[in-house]
């Protein structure tokens, strides 16, 4: 009898697992992946939709069109996990395992910050339309980009927002009109430290107003002023508040999560705590690197190898490092890119067309490449 595999969530993680291990074990297990809505939305065009340069029909695809044809896809949403009996349960029915992977991503609480009615965001659809209008609105004025709570998806995505402002403001011809502040929950600008100085230089040249230390505690409408944990107050004319973060709901109500709701995993195996026949990758997960694509892909490998050693009997072979590639685009065509893993923290040199072109390379051949693990290394670079 081939084993069953059942995997959650159809995005980055969900989507290279189940099509690695189809492609691996034909005969021995039957791979099927359960998605909420069976769509697949390549999350960092969001920026791109806010800022005009991207249409929302071309970051989603139906995520059948991504899978083998020997993966099976169920849309349906997961609502409880039972560890004892290896069973799913689904809003319309019920699923059972002999392994499971967790790969149901984050989810945006932004209801968890008082008068957050009145701020922006881009962490999805909706929100990422609103912002690209709001900002072909914006003649001139105070805008502030400030951070909800961490851990967020993409770290660097608040500085790259900030960077694009100028950018796009630049281009409007109206720079001299729009006074940018940039609120950094932390004891830096850029949430990697080696990064820090030349994203902090590059925000300084753009005449970027910059404030550490503002863990943001609610939002006043009416005064239009947000209020820090640390007791300091800034007004806005235009808010963009990065909205805090959950695990998924299906991650809570089962109690596989911490408090945050992100599962708690083996750091090198990416087992859940407590149960070998369970694996977690992404943002789902509550390891100690940045909720980013680039980590699912990496860890995705693992993932498979563990289930086929476990499955053949043989020890793994593979362990996950930490690693992570993540890219900053810094307006004016110019980027930055970040390789790092646990071990070694990223030495990238400073912005660059090189590191913007390989950004918008991979944005474009995005559907191609990742869903099948086809990324050729030149584009990832590698940790020193
Ligand atoms: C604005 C922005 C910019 C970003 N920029 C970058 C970048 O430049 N580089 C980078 O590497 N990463 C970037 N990211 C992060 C990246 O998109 C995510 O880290 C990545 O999508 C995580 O993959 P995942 O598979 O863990 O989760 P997701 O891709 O979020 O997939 C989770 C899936 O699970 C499904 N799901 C959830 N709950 C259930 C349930 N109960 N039942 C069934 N299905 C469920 C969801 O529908 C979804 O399809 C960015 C993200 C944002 C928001």
């Amino acid at each position: 009898m081939p084993k069953k595999v059942v995997v959650l969530g159809g995005g980055v993680g969900g989507t290279m697992v189940a099509n690695a291990l189809a492609k691996e074990l034909k005969k021995e297990a039957e791979v099927t992946i359960v998605d909420e809505d069976g769509k697949h939305v390549y999350q960092p065009g969001f920026v791109y939709i806010s800022f005009g340069k991207e249409k929302p029909h071309k970051i989603v695809k139906d995520e059948r069109k991504l899978l083998r044809k020997n993966v099976g896809l169920v849309v349906d949403k997961a609502v409880k996990i039972d560890k004892e009996d290896r069973r799913v349960q689904l809003a319309n029915g019920s699923l059972d395992y002999d392994y499971l992977v967790l790969a149901t991503g984050a989810e945006i609480h932004p209801e968890e910050i008082q008068g957050y009615e009145d701020a922006h965001h881009f962490y999805d659809m909706q929100a990422s339309v609103k912002l690209k209008n709001a900002l072909a609105r914006f003649n001139g004025g105070k805008i502030v980009v400030a951070i909800g709570g961490v851990p967020y998806r993409c770290p660097p995505a608040p500085a790259e927002s900030i960077c694009l402002l100028d950018y796009y403001f630049h281009k409007r011809g109206i720079r001299k009109k729009v006074d940018l502040w940039f609120m950094s929950p932390l004891v830096r600008i850029f949430p990697l430290e080696t990064v820090d100085p030349f994203v902090a230089r590059a925000m300084e040249e753009k005449n970027v107003n910059t404030q550490t230390f503002f863990n943001v505690e609610y939002v006043d409408p009416k005064k239009k002023m947000v209020h820090s944990l640390e007791g300091e107050s800034i007004d806005y004319d235009l808010l963009i508040l990065i909205p805090p973060h959950k695990g998924a709901q299906v991650i809570r109500d089962s109690e596989l999560g911490d408090r945050g709701g992100w599962i708690l995993t083996d750091r090198h195996t990416l087992q859940a705590e407590n149960a070998d026949d369970l694996y977690a990758i992404g943002d789902a997960t509550n390891l100690p690197v940045s909720k980013s694509g680039a980590a699912a892909h990496y860890e995705s490998p693992i993932v498979v190898d563990g289930i086929v050693s476990d499955m053949t009997g043989t020890p793994p072979s593979k362990k996950y490092d930490g690693r992570v590639t993540c890219f900053c685009d810094g307006g004016f065509k110019k980027g930055i890119m970040m390789d790092f893993d646990y071990e070694h923290p990223p030495s990238p040199p400073p912005f660059s067309r090189r590191a913007y072109w390989k950004k918008i390379l991979f944005n474009k051949l995005y559907w191609w490449l990742l869903p099948k693990d086809r990324l050729p290394g030149f584009l990832m670079g590698s940790v020193k």
